[in-house]
């Protein structure tokens, strides 16, 4: 891990054209784990057997991930300094801030808008009016490293670190993570014995509290229910496990989604046993992580709730990441926007896992 000797891997070919389509921003996640050992009852994932990508394959996609990112930002840092050039005002600092646009007085924002729109920028970020309200949409395309998987699970037995560890989801993070790009991971959390997973997030929670942006661009979601595996063996047990998992994660106001009503009747043993203490225990911390409540039934389009009985509930994932989907095999799958639509794969794999 620390020397990865990247040249001992074989690369993939890619077309400038497709690397821009596929690394570029419309590459929506980078699915390091497909399929999930959680078991939620609630969940779409049918698959138990997790597939993993390879390291040096997180290393060789990363690589391309970061080529497009740098090239975007030296559009932005450039398309600031024209902006500072062309009518004295200072726009931002791409590695420190959010671009200021309110700092410019109204009569002179026309000026900016033009300088904006005409550079090359604008056809990878396109201007928007609320950037002025809401600078922090500049940044806003984030990459997903999660979609029916948890990331937590992520290990490669076969590249390890010099303390003979595994490289694990923290390098993940670290490989794809970028000020202009940053990741976003859900995790429906990971027990006290794995000390592969803690470390990944402790990794991560130190990486992202060095970035002068810290804690403003990515979006780390924790996933509470009753329905995962480790709940299900007992709710005690399972307490521990999910204040160890918001502990680590806290400095990183992480959001929590508790995936029940807290008005069904067979959810009051885990309102009283879990969600109860959970919140007490947030409040002890310093975070501004608090609870949100949503729908039990992840989606009714795919895997075990597509059965037909779940017609009422609502779609909290049919809208989710649509453009293009990698998977750790190297396939590369095509998600379009709206309800019940999935990652399609596209009939291009990038490469071979065979040895
Ligand atoms: S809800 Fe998330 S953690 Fe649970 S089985 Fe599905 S993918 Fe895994």
């Amino acid at each position: 891990m620390e020397n990865p000797h990247l040249e001992l891997f074989e690369d993939f070919d890619l077309d400038p054209e497709h690397e821009e389509t596929f690394f570029g921003m419309d590459l929506a996640n980078v699915r390091v784990v497909k399929g999930c050992g959680k078991r939620c009852l609630h969940c779409i994932v049918p698959d138990l057997n997790i597939e993993r990508m390879p390291f040096p394959a997180v290393l060789r996609n990363a690589e391309r991930v970061k080529r497009f990112n740098e090239k975007v930002r030296s559009l932005v840092v450039d398309v600031f300094q024209q902006i500072e050039s062309e009518t004295g005002y200072k726009i931002g600092d791409f590695d420190r801030f959010w671009p200021c646009f309110d700092s410019v007085p109204e009569e002179d924002r026309q000026k900016v808008i033009s300088v904006y729109r005409a550079h090359p920028i604008q056809s990878v970020i396109p201007w928007r009016d609320d950037f002025i309200e809401y600078p922090q949409i500049f940044f806003v395309s984030r990459l997903a490293n999660y979609y029916d998987g948890d990331v937590s699970e992520y290990r490669d037995t076969a590249f390890l670190h010099e303390d003979g560890t595994p490289a694990d989801y923290g390098d993940v993070f670290k490989a794809f993570n970028h000020p202009l790009r940053p990741v976003e991971f859900t995790t429906a959390g990971w027990s006290r014995t794995d000390r592969v997973a803690q470390r990944a997030m402790e990794k991560i929670v130190l990486l992202l509290q060095r970035d002068p942006r810290h804690g403003r661009s990515n979006l780390v979601n924790i996933s509470v229910s009753r329905f995962p595996y480790m709940a299900q063996r007992g709710y005690p047990q399972y307490l521990e496990a999910m204040k160890n998992v918001i502990r680590t994660l806290a400095p990183l106001n992480p959001n929590i989604n508790l995936f029940d009503s807290p008005d069904d009747p067979e959810n009051a043993d885990f309102i009283a046993i879990v969600v109860e203490p959970l919140l007490m225990f947030i409040e002890s911390l310093s975070t501004e992580s608090h609870f949100t409540f949503k729908s039990a039934v992840v989606s009714k389009y795919a895997g075990r709730m597509a059965d037909g009985n779940h017609e009422e509930d609502e779609d909290i994932a049919g809208f989710s990441m649509p453009c293009y989907h990698l998977f750790p095999d190297g396939t590369v799958a095509h998600q379009t926007l709206g309800k019940g639509n999935r990652p399609t794969p596209i009939g291009e794999r990038l490469y071979s896992l065979a040895a």
